[in-house]
């Protein structure tokens, strides 16, 4: 991917999008998911997409499907609801499709790292768990990242979910205007949150097994696996 001070992007064709860096979440406006670190904006409009949302390679292959061709399409094909393949959560933009297989991958999914570095382990993303995930004791589908000593194993979904969950706990209980301000930046939070009321079950589980490796996944499924994840992120699950 070349990193690029200034762009101009088909889907926002009035204003230049420069580079921009944040440790607040953004919502992205190509993919309509969240976002941390590294990303394009306008600031106009304040509009902001991903880096990989905005200069993202039109076709893509991944080694979990080596015989796939990804097409990246600005709304996902077809009529029926999409669900991404490595995250297991519904697909309201952007999306890299295989025609030939109906697989799906959110922008970000499709370019997380092989491998992680949380400072003390190394995690490899994995296609299939092999062994139970710390966050929902199962080994069911999607992608996950796994410690080499088998201490982490963690599915995306269950670390999207902690994200929720610790955004969520951080508006009972710690600062309350900052993450309403939050939720109306990023709509699709809103109703997570409200289905989860009271629910830190995860979180508190997951938090205390996993700390470090479930902060540096966040960041990769937020589109920039370098970011710094924000006190906002980082403060309950590192408890
Ligand atoms: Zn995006
Ligand atoms: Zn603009
Ligand atoms: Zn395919
Ligand atoms: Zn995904
Ligand atoms: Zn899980």
């Amino acid at each position: 991917m070349k990193i690029e001070k200034e762009i101009t992007h088909p889907i926002h064709p009035r204003h230049k999008l420069t580079l921009n860096y944040t440790e607040a979440p953004f919502n992205c406006d190509g993919c309509h998911e969240a976002g941390i670190g590294y990303n394009y904006k306008c600031h106009q409009c304040g509009f902001h997409m991903h880096k990989v949302c905005a200069v993202g390679a039109p076709t893509i292959t991944h080694p979990f499907y080596k015989k796939c061709e990804f097409k990246l399409h600005h709304h996902p094909p077809g009529q029926a609801k999409r669900v991404c393949d490595a995250c297991r959560t519904h697909i309201h933009g952007f999306v890299y499709h295989c025609n030939a297989c109906d697989f799906d991958l959110h922008p970000c999914c499709a370019s997380l790292p092989q491998v992680l570095d949380d400072g003390q382990h190394h995690l490899y993303l994995c296609h299939k768990l092999s062994s139970s995930c710390h966050g929902c004791g199962g080994k069911g589908l999607g992608w996950s990242y796994r410690s080499k000593c088998r201490t982490y194993n963690l599915h995306l979904s269950c670390v999207k979910e902690m994200l929720v969950e610790s955004w969520q706990a951080m508006y009972f209980n710690v600062d309350k205007n900052k993450v309403r301000e939050m939720v109306t930046t990023i709509p699709r939070l809103k109703g997570s949150m409200q289905d989860r009321r009271g629910a830190r079950g995860a979180v508190e589980k997951c938090g205390r097994v996993a700390g470090a490796a479930a902060r540096v996944i966040i960041s990769a499924i937020l589109g920039d696996p370098s970011a710094i994840v924000a006190a906002v992120v980082g403060g309950i699950i590192s408890k």
